[in-house]
């Protein structure tokens, strides 16, 4: 241990499929800003989680896995789940939602920015000219349904989507407080022409906004949001909404800019924080070492900006600047966005950029 350097501890969950490449690209970057930094060390753990641990041992999530990540300052995740391996019931293993609600990680951050006019399916689209984040409830809304089962003979099946004030006012403190520091507008989008929840969340919505007089604010219909994401991303800043609609929408979102594979994210709670790129395991591609890095890249760079220090936020800023300047060439690109480099060589690109 060195002297004077303040060291967190990361648990590392690289899970299953390509979550393991990524996985092991975004260390390289994290140990090279490690070098870069003085004041910080990282004391990374790695713990087995996943499809391939439920094989292995029976249980996808040992406690001795939570236990880990509720010790550790940070923890970075990869993907999990293998096609085939399921729950007896057929459903998927989804460790990572569990630890959403483990460690009460309500705020889903999906920042969405284009770093190559050649990334997006939208014409006219520069560099930068998308950037937005779109900010996802995580632990209740239509997910809050999703332990239900059904019995097999039921001809009518109904899931319930709920909306909590405390829930809801401590996400849209997040929103604004996020947009305090980028452009000053927080866009809700909702169903309240059609969903008494969705009213009652769009009520609690206008009673934060008070709090935030300098924040500018629009309401806008889930329907409507799809359509202006597509034909107008330029107009967003912070996004805010319902777990099922954020699900869906930051798919949609990442779709702007070139994909899962450039597509971080973090899951915030008040303690605890989860950072992975917002891809599954790909296994279409798991094993061929061509999976794009960029989106675990850059979700180490939120874990260090979340982290509470100015050190760890300039290591953040480092990255940040890296993979803007190393993806400005558009032959630095996996196949995913148009390029022929495997993963490790886009992470060398990006490398040679810090
Ligand atoms: P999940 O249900 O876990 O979200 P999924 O199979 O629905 O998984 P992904 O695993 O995210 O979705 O894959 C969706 C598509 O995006 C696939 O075609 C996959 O190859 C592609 N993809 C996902 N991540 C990457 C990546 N890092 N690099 C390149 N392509 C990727």
């Amino acid at each position: 241990m060195t002297p004077n350097r303040k060291t967190y501890r990361i648990a590392v969950l690289p899970g299953d499929g390509i979550g393991v490449d990524v996985v092991a690209e975004g260390l390289r970057v994290l140990r090279a800003v490690e070098q870069r930094l003085t004041g910080v060390l990282f004391d990374t753990v790695e713990v087995a989680v996943g499809a391939g641990e439920y094989l292995l041992n029976g249980d996808p999530l040992p406690p001795s896995a939570v236990e880990a990540c509720r010790e550790a300052d940070a923890i970075l995740l990869g993907a999990m789940g293998l096609p085939g391996v399921r729950w007896p019931n057929g459903t998927e293993m989804t460790p990572q939602i569990d630890l959403r609600e483990i460690f009460d990680l309500y705020d889903g951050v999906r920042p969405i920015k284009l770093y190559n006019a050649a990334h997006s399916p939208l014409k006219g689209y520069e560099a930068g000219g998308i950037d937005f984040v779109l900010l996802r409830e995580n632990t209740e809304g239509m997910f809050a349904s999703r332990k239900g089962t059904y019995a097999p003979e039921a001809d009518a099946v109904c899931d319930t989507l709920r909306i909590t004030r405390h829930a809801s006012e401590r996400l849209f403190r997040a929103a604004f407080r996020l947009a305090v520091g980028r452009k000053g507008l927080v866009t809700l989008v909702d169903k309240a022409n059609v969903l008494p929840s969705m009213a009652y969340f769009r009520s609690i919505f206008d009673e934060v906004s008070a709090e935030f007089p300098r924040v500018r604010t629009e309401r806008i219909y889930v329907d409507a949001a799809a359509l202006y994401l597509v034909k107008s991303p330029q107009r967003f800043d912070v996004l805010v909404m319902e777990n099922l609609f954020g699900d869906i929408l930051s798919d949609l979102a990442a779709g702007l800019i070139g994909g899962m594979g450039v597509a971080p994210s973090g899951d915030i709670g008040d303690r605890h924080a989860i950072f992975q790129p917002s891809h599954g395991t790909a296994p279409d591609i798991a094993g061929k070492g061509i999976a794009n890095p960029v989106a675990t890249i850059l979700s180490v760079a939120l874990m260090l900006d979340w982290l509470p220090s100015d050190e760890t936020r300039r290591g953040a800023a480092l990255i940040q600047r890296a993979v803007e300047r190393a993806l400005a060439d558009p032959r630095h690109a996996t196949p995913d966005i148009g390029g022929s480099l495997t993963t490790s060589q886009l992470t060398d690109r990006i490398l040679e950029v810090l």
